[in-house]
């Protein structure tokens, strides 16, 4: 391709409402533009490196088993009645009506699409296990679309939908895409983790989640130092707290006035965090519920959520609300006497002679116990807080440590939740019908295409990775319209890369090698030839790999038997 011919709008300065180092370099080297909040155009250079991305991901699956498919992504409304997930389902859903007054939405996901397709296709049990992918446009109305194409609105997933007719086969299926995903990411040269996840309202028991590990992450990985366990922070765990001290003292109740947060009620009763314990108040199905925790541990909100009795999505109770159930204000708040229905969290249920609230204003009770002076039912004791660097992890060899990571994949074990009341059964070899066991598998497509470069970058620009670059080669021919003898090496030389097959982008634009230069560090293809009239003098040219080291005069001659390594691979 000749740069000249290419819509290639570079920018010099930071885009201002770009927060993330990926979202701007994409902007700036001309990948992608805002069409609306959270929706992109990709233009043609961000459009290569996404179909190459693509084209790893197909492969991979396809080698796999996995066979593609293409799936609407204008969905009716009556599938999502079928599985109770479009009364379920909040704003995220794009919902609309057609000229007939049909109810319909944009897909965000294709459990439903799948479900039913496979439910009228496939009848018997021989033609299980089988798994269904595609590359397909998703919509999903986020609260806060931002990072550019890490959260949009509109984006590429890669979606994929199994079914197997047991358990045993069903994990074959499972550890089949688990190994995939790790291929994948793996020849995007990204460095990654899986962890354990939670499930969102997917739906179904276990998951795990692929993570690029970069600063600028959403979320949170919690990881074992020394074992092999790593774990989403949502649903992280640590080991068990020890067992309880016996009671020392007494409870007793003591003025702490104007104290109203566990570090002031600490520092005049001169207790530990650790001593004291807090009670945050949540809205409930019925009644507010209120769960307790250590003094020094934060709530889990996606722990808290799942508990019985508890309003989904999880809202904090206000003011007012507290006042009205409790009798104070919040900071005065414990659980000896509380009026509502509460939850303990296991290691503030493992403090023995703690401080808490005495639902009075400006008085805490202290060497307060469990059992003695509280008592609790043991389905009350819970995990509801977000496990802390340098606790023990939960399988009993090291510590726990927390990295930030993208999630680029995630992969669900789905049961029967779809099959089931999809009624999507085949019959088993005596006739019998028989519910499969289904599993799902999505890839953030465009996503990966900013991890990548969260990755893969430096202060002047991206550095892609060989397998998902743009183009192989850059020739950035230096005063190209005027030097006869610069257009005809420059010119021998595209041809040259074309015939062996290599993606070649040649920059014949009129600008200033300056520009031209910092055009070519942004854009970040992996191998750099400048041809110019004065290494040309000496039938050279000059050599500079994206990824470091500095530029080499090397013989016009020998250039591309060079570059032609493994690194170099066309894709069309
Ligand atoms: P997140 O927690 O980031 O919202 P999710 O759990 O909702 O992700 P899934 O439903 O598991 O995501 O979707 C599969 C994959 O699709 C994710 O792992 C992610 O890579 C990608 N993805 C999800 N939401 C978005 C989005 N708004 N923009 C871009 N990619 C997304
Ligand atoms: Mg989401």
């Amino acid at each position: 391709m000749r740069q000249s011919q290419l819509l290639l709008p570079t920018l010099k300065e930071n885009p201002a409402d770009a927060d993330v180092v990926s979202h701007r370099l994409m902007l700036r080297a001309g990948l992608i533009r805002q069409v609306a909040a959270g929706v992109y155009t990709w233009l043609p250079l961000g459009l290569r490196v996404l179909r190459r991305v693509e084209a790893i991901i197909r492969e991979e699956m396809n080698a796999s088993g996995a066979q593609e498919v293409l799936m609407p992504v204008v969905q009716p409304a009556e599938l999502w009645v079928e599985t109770g997930r479009w009364a379920k389902m909040g704003p995220e859903l794009l919902r609309f009506r057609d000229r007939n007054e049909r109810d319909f939405c944009l897909g965000p996901t294709h459990e439903e699409i799948i479900t039913d397709l496979f439910r009228r296709e496939v009848q018997s049990y021989r033609q299980l296990p089988c798994n269904f992918y595609q590359i397909q446009t998703k919509f999903r109305d986020e609260i806060r679309p931002r990072f550019g194409v890490m959260r949009a609105r509109e984006f590429t997933m890669k979606d994929g939908y199994s079914f197997d007719l047991d358990q045993a086969s069903f994990d074959r299926t499972y550890q089949t895409m688990y190994d995939c995903y790790c291929r994948i990411l793996n020849r995007m040269r990204l460095d990654f983790r899986a962890v354990e996840a939670d499930s969102g309202n997917i739906g179904g028991a276990n998951s795990h989640e692929f993570h690029v590990l970069a600063e600028s992450g959403e979320d949170v990985i919690a990881y074992d130092t020394e074992g092999s366990y790593a774990a989403n922070l949502e649903r992280a765990v640590g080991a068990p707290p020890p067992s309880r001290p016996q009671p020392a003292a007494a409870m007793a109740t003591v003025d702490t006035p104007g104290c109203t947060t566990i570090a002031a009620v600490g520092e005049l009763l001169s207790l530990p965090a650790t001593r004291c314990v807090k009670t945050m108040i949540v809205r409930g199905e019925k009644s507010l519920v209120a769960v307790v925790l250590r003094g020094d541990h934060e709530l889990n909100a996606i722990k808290v959520e799942k508990l019985p009795g508890v309003r989904k999505p999880l809202a904090f109770a206000d003011e007012s609300e507290i006042t009205a159930a409790v009798g104070c204000k919040p900071g005065s708040i414990g659980p000896v006497d509380l009026q509502i229905p509460f939850y303990v969290d296991a290691c503030a249920y493992a403090v023995a002679d703690f401080c808490c609230g005495a639902n009075e204003e400006g008085r805490h009770h202290v060497n307060v116990n469990w059992d003695r002076d509280v008592s609790v039912a043991a389905d009350r004791v819970v995990d509801a807080r977000n496990v802390v660097a340098g606790e023990p992890g939960p399988d009993g060899s090291g510590r726990l440590a927390f990295l930030r990571g993208i999630e680029v994949g995630h992969i669900f074990q789905l049961g029967r939740v779809y099959s089931e009341p999809m009624h999507a059964d085949v019959l088993d070899q005596d006739g019998k019908s028989l519910v499969p066991i289904m599993g799902c598998y999505g890839m953030g497509v465009t996503r990966l295409v900013a991890a990548i470069i969260e990755q893969n970058h430096d202060e002047v620009g991206i550095k892609w990775p060989a397998p998902v670059a743009p183009f192989d080669v850059h020739i950035v021919a230096l005063n190209y319209g005027k030097s006869e003898a610069v257009r005809k090496a420059a010119d021998e030389l595209y041809r040259a890369c074309i015939e062996r097959n290599m993606d070649v982008l040649l920059d014949d634009t009129d600008d200033r090698p300056g520009v031209k230069f910092a055009d070519a560090d942004l854009i970040g293809i992996p191998h750099r030839i400048t041809v110019g009239d004065r290494a040309l003098a000496n039938g050279n040219v000059e050599y500079k790999p994206r990824s470091g080291g500095d530029a080499e005069a090397v013989p016009l001659t020998d250039i591309l038997g060079r570059i032609s390594g493994d690194d170099v691979q066309a894709t069309d």
